[in-house]
């Protein structure tokens, strides 16, 4: 199997394969960092729900902790007194005490028409003491014997404060005063200001009372009607703060937009003063950690997507790669079989030759002896005079010998016995055998004989019938060249015995090996040649388990090679 086979598979598939990919990887992302959208927003506004009862509870908390203080102060006989005192130097004293122990901002004591008779402030320049609150309704509220509440800006100190009033009774239940106390909130204001939280708390109205973001404060979350307007005026409520409209838009039941950022939103009232607590939670936060698992399980999947892709495009070029091996094993069966084919017929007409050829020299072998008789005895009884026909007679016989000399070479021999035989021996006898073509022809022999004798084992006759095709082939290819020259090698070479033959002659043109020992393929005139020698010397290489190479030369003419196992000379 060939491990390096390239398998290409087609580009446009390819980039099919690769865009679809591509598609599926980007729905999948997109559809993982939706899902986490929605997911880590429900999140989201669990948390801010969460958080917005944590603040809620602090609020209630610290609006509720002084609930009960008043009607405990309105039970005081040292207050239910300070109506009908004529001074009330000793309560300032006390309410100042009363109002350090309990942090709060102040605690006073008003008649019945508002005006201030005692204030724990006494003795700093914003004193309430004097001043009049009967525009206040937590104060008509407490004269109605109702108990009140209320959140606004300080008329003296300007200050903003949860006020708590408590009707104050005299011996015979009718309200004789009125004590309030003022809680300062700007302790929980500067609290959330400090947190990194946005959160804020409205009024009835919608006016914005507390914020993180202290630009919020007495904003309004819609508009005020002039009737509002005008109850918040004679509360004097928020002094001259402009009550300006705070700048957002509502988008769903948990979502605005506040100066162009998205914010989840929750809300819930609190428990006094019909107020409500709002809470904002930025959605960068959503989209940060949506990101974030997209990232990393979008590249858990990339990675993923792409080792399956790995391993089925590894499994495809498997498949294709044995398909592919297949396919040259196919290809290499189809190839020897046609050789198989090829050297068949080669050997059946080789066979059939031979058949004939045995049969020919036979029947003549008879006729042609009688004649060479015949032409010897009347020599002898000279009975014929020798002369011109005689010569030709005698050379007709000769030709015919010939011939069936030629015939024979062709006839395999019954006895094929194995001997060891030396390449030089080999070599000795076929040169006194073409010795004389050679000189014929007028071509210069060259000789390169490997000086120890190089042993093969093999029929030492059929193997000089090579010998002689192959020189006898290097002399008819120079027949029209001059400076002809032949040479010969014997050596050992990669533990072969070889021999070489090689001439200066014309070369084999483009024709192949095959093509030459091809039974009857011949350039040479009718009679000169029957094209069977190569055939037969391929046929005897072969049964020697040698090889035989041509090879043309770059300065014309042809080497014809023979390699055959060495032999280590011993029978
Ligand atoms: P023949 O010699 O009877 O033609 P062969 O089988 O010996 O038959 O040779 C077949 C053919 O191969 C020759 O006709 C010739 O064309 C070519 N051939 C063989 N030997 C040589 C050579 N040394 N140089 C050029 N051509 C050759």
């Amino acid at each position: 199997m060939n491990s390096d086979v390239k398998i290409k598979i087609p580009k446009n598939i390819r980039r099919s394969v690769v865009i679809i990919l591509i598609t599926i990887a980007l729905v999948a992302i997109a559809a993982l960092f939706i899902t986490s959208l929605s997911y880590f927003r429900s999140i989201e506004i669990e948390e801010a729900k969460n958080r917005l009862s944590l603040y809620g509870r602090s609020l209630n908390g610290t609006l509720e902790q002084f609930q009960y203080l008043p009607s405990v102060l309105a039970r005081y006989p040292i207050i239910i007194s300070a109506h009908s005192a004529a001074s009330n130097k000793l309560l300032n004293k006390q309410l100042a005490h009363f109002s350090k122990e309990a942090k709060l901002e102040a605690i006073y004591i008003m008649d019945r028409h508002g005006l201030v008779l005692a204030s724990s402030n006494y003795d700093t320049p914003q004193t309430f003491v004097g001043q009049n609150y009967g525009f206040r309704p937590y104060f008509n509220s407490a004269l109605s014997g109702k108990r009140g509440e209320f959140f606004g800006v300080g008329a003296t100190t300007g200050r903003p404060g949860y006020f708590i009033s408590e009707p104050v009774y005299d011996r015979l239940g009718n309200v004789s005063s009125i004590v309030a106390i003022k809680l300062d909130v700007r302790e929980l204001q500067k609290a959330w200001e400090e947190g990194s939280e946005r959160v804020f708390v409205s009024n009835k109205d919608g006016v914005i009372v507390l914020s993180s973001n202290p630009i919020w404060l007495y904003q309004t979350l819609s508009k005020l009607s002039d009737k509002q307007l005008a109850d918040i005026r004679t509360k004097r409520q928020f002094g001259d703060k402009p009550l300006s409209a705070f700048s957002w838009d509502r988008i769903g039941i948990s979502t605005v937009s506040i100066g162009g950022e998205k914010s989840i939103y929750v809300s819930t009232p609190a428990k006094r003063l019909g107020w409500r607590i709002h809470y904002l939670l930025s959605e960068r936060r959503i989209f940060e950690r949506a990101t974030l698992t997209t990232f990393i399980f979008g590249g858990a999947l990339s990675a993923l997507l792409a080792f399956a892709t790995f391993l089925r495009s590894t499994r495809i070029r498997a498949a294709l790669r044995a398909s592919q091996a297949d396919r040259s094993q196919l290809r290499t069966t189809n190839t020897e079989l046609k050789n198989a084919q090829a050297e068949l017929a080669r050997t059946s007409k080789l066979a059939a030759l031979g058949q004939l050829s045995a049969s020919v020299t036979h029947e003549l072998g008879q006729p042609i002896s009688a004649m060479r008789n015949y032409l010897a005895a009347a020599e002898l009884d000279g009975k014929i005079k020798l002369g011109e026909t005689w010569e030709k007679l005698n050379k007709v016989v000769d030709r015919m010998e010939n011939i069936t000399k030629q015939l024979r070479f062709f006839t395999k021999p019954g006895d094929e016995k194995l001997a060891i035989v030396s390449f030089q021996d080999v070599f000795g006898d076929v040169i006194a055998l073409v010795e004389h073509d050679i000189r014929a022809v007028n071509v210069e022999l060259e000789t390169d004989i490997c000086s120890s004798p190089v042993f093969v084992r093999g029929n030492r006759l059929r193997l000089e019938q090579v010998l002689v095709n192959l020189i006898k082939n290097a002399l008819a290819a120079m027949e029209d060249t001059e400076d002809a020259v032949l040479s010969i090698v014997i050596r050992v070479e990669n533990n072969l015995a070889l021999i070489c033959v090689q001439d200066t002659g014309t070369g084999f043109g483009d024709r192949k090996l095959e093509q030459l020992q091809e039974p009857f393929h011949t350039t040479r005139a009718s009679g000169d040649g029957m094209g069977l020698g190569l055939s037969i010397s391929a046929a005897i290489i072969k049964e020697h388990d040698g090889e035989l190479i041509a090879q043309n030369l770059e300065n014309g003419g042809a080497r014809f090679s023979v390699s055959l196992p060495l032999s280590n000379g011993r029978a």
